[in-house]
């Protein structure tokens, strides 16, 4: 399968982009192309403009700090200050795809990683076939075929529920300048438009973390169907922060998830329900039940619905248990 015909730019500057995103309406941003000329290659969605990030100092380690967005998912799995600072991205970052694909594959373009659907990432062939979806070329979907209503394709980036364990601002670059916006706030609930307050011309220059960072344990579990390749299916992030050292009383907390929606998504109400409490298993256990209670997985990727919310509870049960000192 071939990448279409494109026109490749390769800025050097965020200048460069701004001029290049000005000029042409239609465009894509590349980082390490490991989702899009993926997408490209199955005839989804090809814009005939495609801006390469790949030369910009500002999106790598000198300008953007260690989680600048144009560094590789090896780099952010192989970096001593982030196995410091928030131990728990590199080591999720090692688990998304392959080696190969982590040379390539930066955190920018984990962060905006398409939504996912068995209808949507399919070969132009089957498409037609089968009516397509509306994410593709359809005008209905074909998971939740309700007239007028939103694409329920799944998102399912590793490292967005993590980033939220640690309370990660995202900060964006535009033709007015910079902005900042938590990244819990980042994502629309929408398969295609995806992203909340996403400005013409505006792309990720990287993540900043709060002061407090270093003081989250954060733990990630994740569901796939080869440990070794595949995109999780459901996945769970839990922060706690001690109210006196590990183990002790939950001062604050936050659960994230990924693959259960449109979106990563931050769970408010039941991270509340662990603040002022002490982790043992029977609390692990009912908030489990209750993610469970909540996710709301589509029949869309490789396992069933059903399963998929069965393990919501396993794994934020075991993500729960992950952050005590002995685990
Ligand atoms: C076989 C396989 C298995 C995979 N398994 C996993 C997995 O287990 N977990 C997981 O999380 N992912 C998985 N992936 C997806 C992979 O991690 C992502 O494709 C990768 O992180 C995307 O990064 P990229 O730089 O290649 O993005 P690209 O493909 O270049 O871009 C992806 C999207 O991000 C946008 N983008 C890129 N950088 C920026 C930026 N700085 N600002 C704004 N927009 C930007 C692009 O415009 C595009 O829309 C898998 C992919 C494959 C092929």
């Amino acid at each position: 399968m071939r990448v279409p015909d494109l026109q490749l730019h390769r800025p050097t500057s965020l200048d460069e982009v701004f001029a290049a995103t000005q000029r042409h309406g239609e465009y894509d941003l590349l980082g390490g192309g490991t989702d899009l000329l993926c997408n490209y290659k199955w005839r989804l969605n090809v814009r005939p403009q495609v801006i390469s990030l790949r030369h910009l100092p500002e999106l790598r380690e000198e300008l953007g700090g260690a989680l600048a967005a144009g560094r590789t998912l090896y780099e952010v799995e192989h970096c001593s200050i982030l196995q410091e600072l928030c131990p728990e991205v590199p080591r999720a970052a090692s688990k998304i795809a392959t080696p190969l694909i982590r040379r390539s594959a930066t955190l920018g373009g984990n962060l905006h990683l398409d939504t996912r659907c068995w209808h949507f990432n399919q070969t132009a062939e089957w498409r037609m076939a089968h009516d397509s979806c509306l994410k593709a070329e359809a005008d209905q979907c074909r998971v939740q075929p309700v007239p007028g209503d939103v694409c329920v394709a799944t998102y399912s980036g590793d490292l967005a529920p993590v980033l939220m364990g640690y309370g990660a601002i995202a900060v964006v670059a535009g033709p007015e300048g910079e902005r900042s916006v938590a990244l819990k706030d980042y994502f629309a609930l929408d398969g295609i438009r995806r992203f909340a307050d996403r400005r013409s011309g505006e792309l990720m220059v990287r993540l900043d973390l709060p002061q407090d960072a270093s003081e989250w344990t954060v733990r990630y579990e994740k569901l796939r169907l080869r440990a070794t390749f595949d995109f999780p299916e459901g996945g769970v992030a839990v922060a706690v922060r001690w109210t006196d050292g590990p183990g002790s009383e939950v001062a604050a907390a936050r659960i994230a998830t990924t693959a259960y929606d449109s979106i990563p998504r931050l769970h408010e109400d039941l991270a509340a329900r662990l603040v002022g409490r002490c982790i043992e298993e029977e609390l692990a256990e009912e908030l489990g039940a209750s993610l469970r209670d909540q996710v709301r997985p589509m029949k869309n990727t490789s396992m069933s619905p059903a399963y998929r919310k069965k393990m919501a509870r396993v794994l934020c049960k075991r993500a729960i248990l992950a952050c005590l000192p002995s685990s």
